[in-house]
């Protein structure tokens, strides 16, 4: 098949490509413990649903305007109000079919050939395709795992040049679960403003927060260097809504009607009952809030147990302490040997040996490492690891590394 140069090169999402590999190997029987999912193990809160059921038996099943539904986009705009103080504008807000499709949307509408993205790594792994789909080159931040993954101006003073348009952040970050304070966030955003650099800031996991009741938002700082910010967020993490496909980008209103023209001509608009029950979510503060308590307790328990257990049985693997989102970014490379030698092999080597599924950390930018997804039932977890540690202890030689 002929693939035009608009996609020479795009791979599918590998997290999606460890999701069907476990559904493979359990279609033959194969018990397999899937560590791989980047979804909350919890059902959509009731009211949620019931409010999406309603929408379809009222009949609001049409199109719906291209930005969303206003009562959602009130509730949206209420939100950030609440959260953030900031005096957020309905007409800033336009609602996608999921968090992707508004990164999409940002990333097509501000960057474009010859210029340059910063990407922190790890990142999330659809980051560089989308740069890369707006035909515009990532260039990426190194981080340390001893700094929790965080970067600094310093850090993007020594990659920076005048190719630079943007920078995507994401705090509370998928894989490791960095979460920047507001102070740094602000000396980020006061560094790009100086730049006029766009910063597009990936809040998916922002109320999946272990530090507090949600983390810092860009919008928590000065509104003098919000003037080029792009906030992503939606309803897929906080609200176990991922198949509902609600996401939003929040900036100021003649952006947000650039990127609701270019959506006009791709999906139109987010599914209309799912608007629905994205506005019962985001609406009725005190029931989302709850669920999402119930679900922040299961995931800190989890996060707390598996480290425990890590540090125990595995010590020669390092993991990062997520204070937001839910997975585990583990450095694995002291196993690395001849036959099992970046993260990809050792990824298929473990679901082979052990049918525990782990996603590559190459996908995020970093091959020493591999992440361990959260969204599983305790003795699911603790299984994982304890197979993990009798195979890797005996039959991986931990210190052959050569990385
Ligand atoms: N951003 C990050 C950091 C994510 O981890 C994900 C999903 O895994 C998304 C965006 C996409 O979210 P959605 O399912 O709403 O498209």
């Amino acid at each position: 098949m002929h693939a035009s140069d608009n996609v020479r090169g795009v791979k599918a999402s590998a997290t999606l490509a460890i999701a069907a590999l476990c559904r493979e190997l359990r279609a033959q029987g194969r018990e397999v413990i899937d560590l791989g999912v980047g979804e909350p193990d919890f059902r959509t809160p009731e009211f949620a649903s019931a409010a999406g059921i309603a929408a379809i038996e009222q009949g609001f099943t049409q199109y719906t305007p291209v930005p969303g539904i206003m009562p959602l986009r009130k509730a949206i705009a209420d939100r950030i109000r609440a959260d953030t103080g900031h005096p957020a504008d309905p007409e800033g807000v336009v609602v996608s079919a999921g968090a992707k499709q508004a990164l999409f949307n940002a990333c097509f509408v501000l960057f474009g050939p010859r210029e340059k993205v910063l990407i922190p790594v790890p990142y999330w792994t659809s980051y560089p395709t989308l740069v890369r789909l707006a035909r515009a080159q990532s260039v990426y931040v190194p981080s340390k795992p001893e700094d929790s993954f965080k970067i600094t101006p310093a850090d993007l003073d020594a990659v920076h040049d005048d190719a630079v348009r943007g920078l995507i952040l994401n705090s509370p970050s998928n894989p490791a679960g960095t979460v920047y304070a507001r102070e740094e966030l602000e000396a980020i955003l006061r560094w790009a403003a100086e730049r006029k650099i766009w910063v597009i800031s990936d809040e998916i996991y922002s109320k999946i927060c272990f530090t507090g009741e949600r983390a810092p938002s860009v919008f928590d700082v000065d509104d003098s260097l919000l003037e080029r910010v792009v906030l992503i967020d939606g309803a897929s993490k906080a609200f176990a809504m991922t198949g509902w496909r609600i996401g939003f980008s929040y900036c100021q209103a003649p952006l947000a009607r650039e990127l609701a023209d270019l959506q006009s001509h791709i999906t139109s608009n987010a599914s209309s009952p799912a608007q629905y029950a994205a506005l019962a979510a985001f609406k009725d503060e005190a029931r989302a809030k709850e669920a999402v308590k119930a679900m922040l307790r299961v995931f800190s328990q989890r996060r707390d147990k598996v480290l425990a257990q890590l540090e125990a049985e595995l010590p020669a693997a390092v993991p990062s302490h997520p204070d937001g989102a839910f997975y585990i970014f583990l450095r694995v490379d002291a196993f690395y040997n001849d036959t099992i030698h970046d993260s990809r092999t050792f990824c298929s080597w473990l679901l082979e040996e052990t049918h525990v599924a782990l996603v590559p950390g190459v996908a995020f930018g970093d091959d020493r490492f591999v992440r361990m997804s959260l969204a599983a039932p305790n003795a699911a977890l603790s299984e994982a690891v304890h197979r993990m540690a009798e195979k890797l202890n005996t039959s991986a030689r931990p210190g052959t590394s050569s990385a």
